[in-house]
């Protein structure tokens, strides 16, 4: 089964806002993939709905053949997801923020300590391990959030807008820890507005503009084209 599947998805807002207005997409297990396209396009509704955070207004998602509204909870099991807001506790120290988050999982403490040294390693964060988070520059504190996402070992990573906002070499931080998660065999989605960051990490993308998916294929074919 593909890692993503999306077929003709709507999402209407409330407020009558039409975010989503019949999106198909498809990611293969192992892909690293792009979500590209301008602010209000509809990025964060579509991968607020593939995690389960936004409730679709129609279509079908499945993640690994796993449907999301049918098995909601195997589905949440899958997927990791990085936040675009910092939303750890600056007053805790890194291997316990990823510890405590594995508790929350259900994993226990042995297995999460084992896996907090990995993903801090993986981070290049293990040095920071014990010390206060707050005092983590910028972008240590961003791959702290990728860390902490892989705790739960999920088969797909989503991230949203990861390296917005921040400058060129925070941003080359991040997308060697992605590299590293992606060539171990983790499938990741990011959504971004940077043609640069796509075009360094991806190797598949969707252009999604005003809640409808524009171009979608090989970062290469959409390269040569341009
Ligand atoms: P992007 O992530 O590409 O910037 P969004 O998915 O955040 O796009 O937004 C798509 C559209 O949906 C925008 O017009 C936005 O204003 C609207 N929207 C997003 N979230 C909500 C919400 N909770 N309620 C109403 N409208 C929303
Ligand atoms: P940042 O500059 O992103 O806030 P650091 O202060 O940890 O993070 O960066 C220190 C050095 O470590 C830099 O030279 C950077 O290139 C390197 N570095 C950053 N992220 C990684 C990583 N994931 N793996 C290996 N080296 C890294």
């Amino acid at each position: 089964a593909p890692a993503l599947s999306v077929r003709d998805l709507r999402k209407t807002y409330d407020n009558g806002v039409q975010a989503l207005k019949g999106v198909s997409l498809d990611v293969r297990p192992g892909d690293f993939f792009a979500l590209l396209g301008p602010n209000g396009a509809g990025k964060s509704t579509l991968i607020g709905i593939v995690s389960s955070l936004v409730n679709k207004s129609a279509g079908d998602v499945e993640i690994f053949g796993v449907d999301i509204n049918r098995q909601r909870g195997e589905a949440m099991r899958l997927v990791g997801l990085v936040p675009q807001e910092i939303n750890f506790n600056l007053f805790e120290k890194p291997f316990d923020i990823l510890c405590n988050y594995a508790g929350f999982y259900g994993i226990p403490r042995e297995e999460a300590a084992a896996r907090a040294e990995e993903e801090l390693r993986r981070a290049h964060l293990w040095e920071k391990a014990q010390v206060m988070s707050r005092t983590l520059s910028g972008g240590m504190k961003r791959r702290l959030m990728i860390a902490r996402a892989m705790m739960t070992r999920p088969r797909l990573l989503i991230l949203d807008e990861p390296t917005a906002g921040v400058d060129i070499e925070i941003r080359r931080g991040m997308w060697k820890t992605l590299r590293e998660i992606n060539g171990a065999g983790t499938t990741i989605i990011l959504t971004t507005h940077y043609l640069e960051e796509a075009e360094s990490l991806c190797r598949h993308l969707a252009i999604i503009d005003k809640g409808t998916i524009i171009q979608q294929g090989s970062m290469k074919k959409l390269l040569s084209q341009l």
